[in-house]
């Protein structure tokens, strides 16, 4: 049984039309783009200065900085930019302009490790970097050229206005093209390059602008994501496509977030799980702030317990609580809770988006089963990826020949087309909504001298969803402990991706092709009973 989409089909531009060079810069769909008050209205406000920039002027940037990038730097269709930097009012004019000349982004989370950073640049085979000041350090010594974001060249670049005589003529991108390598290990192994098309753009902001309820006045929205994560990523666009006000946040603090919704009445924000379990645990931190404003608060990445969304509901009586849920490799939320009666389905992801198919697949027989009944999610349509960067075998593994995509998580969807996610069975834990792959870090521990076999697997945290473990077998004769352990997984990869805890055993569970029986690992230490 396929599930194809209850919403209304949207239309869209067939994958070989060309995407005019406004399409980025005149928000992606030209919403509102004729009318004057739009161009009015405040596009992106920076929380830490206050700082505003009105429509007109982001389109005015954007344009300027596509050009100098083409005509001053060089850039054309096809390169890659590297993007290393937290989230800061340059991000979104940066993207938008790459966009518009057909340069693919591919941005990543500056606290990874230099080495983590060069695997991410190798994949991806950047041309350039686009860093900060406080990032650039970790990007390796190669001959490509970097702009800091928090320099003057770049202040530059956005403002200084091209001759006519030095305008070269620019090369067509056209919606199948590629438009951003992001960065998932999938279902399993090292990190993969996702490669989205701008005809995955287009379909996931048209399907949402259908569906999204219209307002009188611009929202006025704030992501905690950050921009390097499809989450954040896709959200910008969005906001920007559909002429909303989007105030950039650079770290995320409980109290800080708060505060912004206060003082820039912010009306929507988007989060993952760990910030709903924050605003429902510190009662008097929410107390001292004004959030009348908000109306909606979406959340997504990792699951979301039935008492968090209960007690939400309790607190925030006049706010609206929708969960989505996707991956990097379906340009985002696929999945989603619009408007109040969907959002009353608690304990579901949502339904899924318009032109978008899903089935439920028995994992062992590999048969497609009825509503209600468990097994892999596998989604169809124009939000899949186009495939994993110069690697054919990780993308046929994932996608089969038909177009499905092979969620690796475990989910049923009811007779009403709502998803519940029940369960992973990818190798894939999610550390306040960040992946983090347990084959590499099972890669490192094994690399110690003192440790002879080793596995990891998710631990359930309730501040963090669900934190690395390792099970570690010592080499005989060899005491090494825990601490020791934990500290040489921490000196070489990204805080979030740290091992927190470990246990040690005499061997590690293995079925006869040597496959990790993670499931049994996960249930000697909490006796959680997995059903499937
Ligand atoms: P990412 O590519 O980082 O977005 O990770 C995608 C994975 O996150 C999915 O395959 C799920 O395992 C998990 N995920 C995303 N959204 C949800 C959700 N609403 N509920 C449960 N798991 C989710």
């Amino acid at each position: 049984k396929t599930f194809n989409s209850l919403r209304p089909l949207v239309s869209l531009p067939p994958p070989n039309s060309p995407i005019s060079a406004s399409q980025y810069a005149f928000f992606l769909f030209h919403q509102n783009s004729s009318s004057s008050s739009s161009s009015k209205t405040t596009a992106l406000i920076d929380s830490n200065t206050g700082y505003c920039l009105s429509y007109s002027q982001f389109i005015h940037q954007t344009q300027n900085l596509a050009s100098s990038l083409q005509n001053k730097i060089g850039l054309s269709k096809g390169d890659i930019a590297f993007v290393l930097s937290s989230n800061c009012l340059q991000i979104p004019i940066l993207f938008c302009s790459l966009l518009s000349l057909g340069v693919v982004i591919s941005p990543a989370n500056p606290i990874s490790t230099k080495s983590e950073i060069s695997r991410q640049i190798g994949l991806c085979k950047a041309t350039i970097a686009f860093a900060t000041s406080s990032t650039a350090y970790k990007l390796p010594s190669l001959h490509h050229k970097t702009i800091l974001l928090d320099s003057s060249e770049f202040h530059s670049l956005t403002t200084s206005l091209i001759s006519r005589s030095e305008l070269k003529t620019r090369e067509e991108v056209i919606q199948s093209d590629l438009a951003a390598i992001l960065y998932s290990s999938g279902t399993t192994g090292k990190v993969k390059g996702v490669m989205l098309t701008h005809w995955n753009l287009t379909a996931i902001v048209a399907a949402i602008h259908a569906v999204q309820q219209k307002r009188e006045t611009p929202a006025v929205v704030l992501y905690t994501m950050p921009y390097f994560h499809v989450y954040g990523f896709f959200y910008s666009l969005k906001s920007i496509a559909m002429g909303e006000s989007v105030v950039l946040m650079d770290k995320f603090d409980l109290r800080r977030m708060l505060k912004v919704v206060e003082q820039f009445k912010v009306t929507f924000v988007a989060v993952a799980p760990p910030v709903i379990v924050g605003m429902v645990k510190n009662d008097d931190l929410i107390k001292s702030y004004d959030l009348s404003s908000l109306e909606g608060v979406g959340c997504g990445g990792a699951p979301l317990g039935k008492e968090v969304i209960e007690k939400f509901k309790e607190r925030f009586p006049n706010v609206s609580l929708g969960q989505g849920y996707g991956l990097t490799e379906s340009t985002g939320g696929l999945f989603r809770s619009l408007g109040p009666e969907e959002g009353c389905r608690y304990g579901s992801a949502g339904r899924i988006l318009s032109n978008c198919q899903a089935k439920i697949i028995d994992p062992d027989t590999g048969i497609a089963l009825p509503p209600c009944k468990l097994g892999e999610l596998w989604i169809r349509g124009p939000l899949i990826m186009k495939g994993y960067v110069g690697d054919d075998e990780a993308t046929s593994a994932m996608l089969d020949s038909e177009g499905w995509l092979k969620t690796g998580d475990l989910c049923y969807i009811d007779s009403d087309g709502y998803l519940f996610v029940v369960d992973r069975l990818k190798e894939l834990i999610k550390y306040k909504g960040y992946q983090v792959s347990p084959a590499e870090l099972e890669q490192l521990l094994q690399s110690h001298p003192a440790i002879s076999d080793a596995a990891v697997v998710p631990y359930p945290d309730e501040e963090a969803g669900e934190i690395p473990m390792g099970f570690v077998v010592r080499q005989q004769d060899n005491n090494i402990n825990e601490t020791q352990i934990i500290d040489f997984i921490a000196k070489q990869v990204a805080p979030y991706k740290k091992i927190r805890r470990v246990v040690f055993l005499e061997s590690i569970p293995r079925n006869a092709a040597g496959k990790i029986l993670r499931k049994d690992l996960i249930k000697l230490v909490t006796n959680k009973n997995i059903s499937k």
